[in-house]
């Protein structure tokens, strides 16, 4: 089984009309995973709803705690592309599960948006990889410890240091 925790970031937001304005909504994941047809067993599990830009200190401790209390050893966490790496130094360490953060760029909801390829890198990455912490974005695997979201150019890279 795979354990999948939404934390909101642009892969959940939503527009709001009447606020003229994008913001975190309801997660699209679990429709989104039923039109793709899975055959592993997964759940759902909201934790936040927060852009990630928002989030504490407390929000990361609270992550952490309900992976660490997961009966899965397959985690996926969808979370905001802006902080994701500051999230998985603070997962570094917890034994013997394989735990990837994902996000999207662009809304689940767009039609053009990456969430989608994203989430099955994510979810496949749970699954094939080692225990440890890792970041599946833009078709690639990378290491919280040593990777930073490039801003300009809208997508994660190494982190030279
Ligand atoms: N500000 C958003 C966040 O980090 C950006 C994103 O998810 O791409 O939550």
């Amino acid at each position: 089984m795979i354990e999948i925790f939404t934390t909101g970031g642009t892969i959940d937001k939503i527009y709001f009309d009447a606020k003229s304005d994008f913001q975190v909504g309801d997660s699209p994941l679990n429709d989104l995973l039923q039109e793709a047809n899975l055959t592993v067993t997964f759940k759902i599990s909201e934790i936040l709803r927060k852009d990630s830009l928002e989030m504490t200190n407390e929000d990361r401790a609270h992550i952490r705690e309900r992976v660490a209390a997961s009966a899965s050893q397959h985690i996926v966490i969808t979370h905001g592309t802006d902080t994701m790496v500051e999230t998985g130094k603070a997962l570094a360490g917890i034994p013997a599960k394989t735990i990837v953060l994902t996000g999207a760029m662009q809304p689940a909801r767009f039609r053009a948006t990456d969430a989608l390829f994203n989430v099955a890198a994510a979810i496949t990455a749970a699954q094939t990889l080692p225990p440890g912490v890792y970041i599946a974005m833009n078709g690639q695997i990378f290491d919280p410890q040593a990777t930073r979201k490039n801003v300009a150019k809208n997508r994660f890279e190494p982190e030279i240091f």
